[in-house]
């Protein structure tokens, strides 16, 4: 069987069926083939003992790779239309974010986001982190207002025309929060209201990006461009 990392929180023996027919109807799994199994906490080596399914496996030698950045990230991202999210909580994942926090802003012209729609978001998240490596799967929330952005201690907020780049301004110790608006942008007083809590202007450079370039832009400046 090729290499294969299969999510399977408590690491309890038994996959789910989702990760069960991946294994067997993509990967043709057989007894004792041997593939990797993670959740939040652990990764280890494990093999398969009954097809099912559901596929049961053993666990053999467990791993703790340092794959996080060591402090939260928090990506506040304006909801985008179509399916423009799931690029985001994609690259956002592979990049290190702990936490996508979708928001409802003057300019996003979707204004809400349904059950199935988020339900798909958190399974990119899964794929993401396992393709990746990560052990921490980020969580995906509701959208909330943004006016309900909590203050936050080191934040950063990506604005067209913004003075400062994100070098002068991150503090790679400290847990951080990033901001990024819609297809039409944040409004002044919206960007007025983010500063309040916290949130520091900054370029991504001269070219208007795509929001969703501009959500990635920021998070690979914060985590690997700091090489974490
Ligand atoms: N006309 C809008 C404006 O001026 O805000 C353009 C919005 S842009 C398509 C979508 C979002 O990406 C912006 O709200 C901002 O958060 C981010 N963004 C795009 N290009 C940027 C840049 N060069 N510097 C900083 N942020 C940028």
């Amino acid at each position: 069987m090729r290499p294969h990392r299969a999510y399977s929180p408590g690491l309890t023996g038994v996959l789910s069926l989702r990760e069960s027919r991946h294994l067997l109807e993509v990967l043709r799994a057989q007894v004792g083939d041997r593939f990797t199994v993670f959740d939040a906490e652990r990764e280890a080596l494990a093999e398969v003992v009954d097809l099912g399914p559901p596929v049961r496996y053993r666990l053999l030698e467990e791993r703790r790779p340092e794959r996080e950045v060591g402090v939260e990230v928090v990506l506040y991202m304006a909801l985008l239309k179509g399916d423009k999210l799931a690029e985001v909580v994609r690259g956002a994942t592979e990049l290190g974010v702990t936490r996508v926090q979708p928001l409802i802003t003057r300019h996003t012209v979707p204004k809400e986001m349904g059950e199935g729609k988020l339900r798909r978001l958190e399974a990119i998240a899964v794929e993401a982190a396992k393709q990746s490596g990560r052990l921490r799967v980020p969580e995906v929330l509701p959208p909330i207002p943004l006016r309900a952005v909590p203050p936050v201690a080191h934040g950063l907020l990506a604005h067209v025309g913004a003075g400062r780049r994100v070098g002068e301004v991150l503090d790679p110790g400290k847990p951080l929060a990033l901001a990024v608006g819609p297809e039409g942008g944040f409004a002044e007083d919206e960007v007025e209201f983010l500063q309040e809590r916290g949130f520091v202007p900054v370029t991504l450079g001269r070219r208007i990006l795509r929001a969703e370039t501009a959500a990635l832009a920021l998070l690979a400046l914060c985590t690997a461009g700091e090489g974490r």
